[in-house]
């Protein structure tokens, strides 16, 4: 399969006659080519988002907008299971993960159509002679920088709500994980989505995703991806003067309370680290226990954990392939030499006998005894390792859930309501779950960190903020 750009309502090849290998993670077999797109290619995609704005995007009735991004809610939702399929196989993920996701992105177009004519500006009273009020303005053009774990899914809530803002788009997906957006950008366009509005250049992040960073034509970049990439984004949108919404991972907590119902926490604690095998920014990647319950808890998830069956995408087990073997080798560097540091393998889930030999496959792992500071408890590790830790008082449980450089999500596991109230204010966190985690997906939620967890937020009417320009007019006129 060799796959060409999206710009301008076609597919083009990159200037370069370039390409890129895609690699299937579930047998490291070479499976399609991607346009390698250089400054030259994403100077194309973002003159013709510039152009898509200025002749009819940005003027668009509210009305007529919402309808369209409603065509392309259902134009997605009917080709859910084709974008499933295709994204199971890019990036691994078992199959039902990958359905999911393909719910999500219509989802993620049907919510924004309902909010676009639901923005509204405000009037602000100054006396009987002047009235001021505010408009929400679209930017013009925005960069949209998507990792590998979650193409449908980042794609959606960060492109379904620039669109609706008024915006145009250009899109840099990763180099690992393409297929589904470029199908994606035709899909829409089939849908009625206008030639330049939607653009997809796919390459290199050193090179497309850079070039995009640092385009002048850019009035936004809403990037997802690693601390390092942020800070380089970061600094080239200081260069241009322009908004940046940084979503860079977490190693969030979940707290669970010797009151618990632990029934219900045991399997969303399992599932919030093996969904995708770990390589989820919002993963439960720490999981904090009450002593007088602790041995017993970990006992529960060993038990858990030794269940889970890891193997190729298509046989839709627990856990599916790491994405590229350079990932499967970063998080074994964090399993090598645990005894050396007097941390322990609780327990390990299975390779299934059929996993093909060549993917790159990583089975879950429960770690006891990783001390508070030590980098296992206190970096990202994305992939399938849960460390379990334990608490005795809440005041030690905030401590230590609010002791990493990253403050993206929190759960809370209590019967307590008093307890609930408080720690979902103590705890730093852009969203703190009690009961539950996610929220089955939260499209209408706010969503994002701070410190090392990003700058901003994305879902819900939050984005639209970020993603319009607020001006403020102020009229003179004869008293009433
Ligand atoms: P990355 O941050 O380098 O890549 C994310 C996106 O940024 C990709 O589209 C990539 O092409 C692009 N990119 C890379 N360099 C760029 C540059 N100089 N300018 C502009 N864009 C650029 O992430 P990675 O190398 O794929 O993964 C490394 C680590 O990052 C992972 O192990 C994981 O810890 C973390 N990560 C986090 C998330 C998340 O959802 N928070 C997603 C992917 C990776």
């Amino acid at each position: 399969m060799e796959c060409r750009n999206w710009i301008d309502g076609q597919f083009l090849g990159a200037e370069s006659g370039e390409l890129l290998p895609v690699t299937d993670p579930s047998t490291g077999e070479v499976f399609a080519r991607l346009a390698e797109s250089s400054q030259i290619d994403v100077d194309w995609a973002v003159k013709a988002a510039q152009r898509a704005s200025q002749a009819h995007w940005r003027t668009l009735g509210a009305a007529q907008r919402s309808h369209l991004l409603l065509r392309c809610a259902r134009t997605l939702a009917d080709a859910g299971e084709e974008l499933a399929r295709l994204e199971s196989r890019d990036t691994g993920k078992p199959l039902r993960q990958a359905q999911a996701d393909a719910a999500a992105i219509a989802r993620y177009f049907e919510f924004y159509a309902g909010a676009v004519d639901k923005l509204h500006g405000q009037t602000i009273p100054l006396g009987p002679d002047l009235t001021a009020f505010t408009l929400r303005e679209p930017l013009g053009v925005t960069a949209h920088i998507i990792p590998w774990n979650y193409p449908l899914q980042i794609f959606g809530r960060s492109v379904a709500a620039s669109l609706a803002a008024g915006n145009t788009c250009v899109v840099k997906p990763a180099e690992e994980a393409s297929l589904s957006l470029l199908r994606v950008a035709e899909l829409l366009h089939e849908a009625g989505l206008p030639a330049g509005v939607l653009n997809v250049c796919t390459g290199w992040g050193r090179q497309a995703g850079q070039a995009l960073a640092c385009h002048t034509g850019i009035n936004h970049i809403s990037f997802t991806g690693s601390p390092a990439t942020g800070r380089l984004v970061a600094q080239a949108a200081a260069q241009n003067f322009v908004p940046v919404t940084l979503e860079l991972g977490g190693k969030s907590p979940q707290l669970v309370f010797s009151d618990a119902d632990l029934d219900a926490a045991l399997p969303v604690v399992v599932n919030a680290i093996v969904q995708n095998a770990g390589q989820t920014c919002s993963a439960g990647s720490r999981v904090l226990i009450q002593r007088a319950i602790y041995s017993d808890f970990v006992e529960r998830l060993a038990e858990a954990f030794k269940g889970l069956l890891t193997g190729a995408a298509a046989d839709n087990l627990d856990c599916g392939p790491l994405i590229s073997a350079a990932q499967r080798d970063r998080v074994r560097s964090y399993l090598n030499g645990l005894e050396d540091d007097g941390i322990v393998v609780v327990a390990q889930g299975k390779l299934d006998s059929q996993a093909p030999e060549g993917g790159f496959y990583q089975v879950p792992v429960l770690l006891d005894h990783v001390p508070p500071q030590h980098r296992l408890a206190q970096e990202e590790i994305f992939g399938p390792v849960l460390v379990a830790q334990p608490f005795g008082t809440e005041d030690e449980a905030v401590a230590l859930a609010n002791g990493t450089p990253y403050s993206l999500v929190a759960g809370v596991w209590t019967r307590d309501g008093a307890r609930q109230i408080r720690l979902a204010r103590r705890l730093r966190a852009g969203q703190v779950f009690i009961n539950n985690y996610g929220a089955g997906g939260g499209v209408e939620l706010p969503f994002g960190g701070s410190g090392q967890s990003g700058i901003g937020r994305e879902k819900g009417f939050e984005a639209l903020y970020a993603l319009t320009s607020l001006k403020t007019v102020a009229v003179r006129h004869d008293g009433a």
